[in-house]
């Protein structure tokens, strides 16, 4: 499928401005490009940009670090309150800090990645971050893109524009592994396809705010489209309801 849509003359009116504000929610699973264009459209809009994945990677990687046993919801539960996380949003480089450390790469270890699922599982994570992140789009001056798994259903069920972006599991995992041969790992794409389809399950089944499109999300499958591709998608989907309102 190939989008024809001309990205800059669907938005007529210009950037946002901070009287008109706009959310933009991006969820779905991992490896859909999910990142990329969250940050891209951000960049190309002049919006701020927040990674939820990294403030639930920066929990679980406090929770690792300080003995907490992630298995444990009760102890995961109890200790949530505790970490300091402060997430950078702009999208040209954005940043998270746990306790006043930089936290980017740590959360993206292997170890953090097996242990997510678990510590977002918890509903006392979910209450303290989900706060966050209503705070930082809140304050967002232009108007903000938001990706995760739950943001359209949740954490800002008024958002401008939903987006449920898909792929399939072979497009997913190839672009993962893409990710992590170039972060110098040695891939097993059988291997990594299958840590995906597991912690989609994981997130797609937990009890509270599980992975799921929103009713009202524009789901689009990005398994045969190239990363601009589904940028001037979104944007153009962007103007479309900016003009609309
Ligand atoms: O997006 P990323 O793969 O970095 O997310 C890591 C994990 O954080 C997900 O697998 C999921 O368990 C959790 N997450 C979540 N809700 C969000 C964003 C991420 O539960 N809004």
């Amino acid at each position: 499928m190939a989008f024809a849509s001309s990205t800059r003359s669907a938005y007529k009116e210009g950037p946002p401005t901070v009287s008109n504000p706009v959310i933009v929610a991006i969820d779905g699973p991992s490896g859909t490009g999910k990142s990329s264009t969250s940050k891209a459209v951000a960049a190309r809009l002049g919006l701020s940009y927040l990674d939820t994945g990294a403030q639930y990677r920066a929990m679980t990687w406090w929770m690792l670090s300080n003995g907490v046993d992630v298995d444990d919801s009760a102890a995961v539960a109890t200790a949530a309150e505790k970490p300091v996380i402060i997430s950078g949003t702009d999208p040209s480089g954005p940043s998270i800090t746990v306790d006043g450390v930089d936290a980017s790469g740590p959360i993206r270890t292997q170890e953090v990645t097996g242990a997510v699922s678990s510590v977002s599982a918890v509903p006392e994570v979910r209450t303290r971050l989900v706060e966050l992140q209503r705070s930082a789009a809140s304050g967002a001056p232009a108007g903000i893109v938001v990706e995760g798994r739950d943001i359209g259903t949740t954490v800002l069920p008024d958002a401008t524009l939903k987006i449920f972006l898909t792929a399939s599991p072979e497009a997913r995992a190839a672009r993962r592994g893409g990710e992590l041969t170039a972060a110098g790992n040695t891939v097993d794409l059988a291997a990594t396809q299958a840590a995906l389809v597991r912690r989609d399950a994981a997130d797609s089944g937990r009890k509270t705010s599980p992975l799921t499109k929103a009713e009202d999300a524009v789901e689009v499958d990005t398994s045969d489209l190239t990363l601009d591709q589904v940028i001037d998608r979104i944007v153009a989907l962007i103007g479309e309801k900016r003009d609309a309102s």
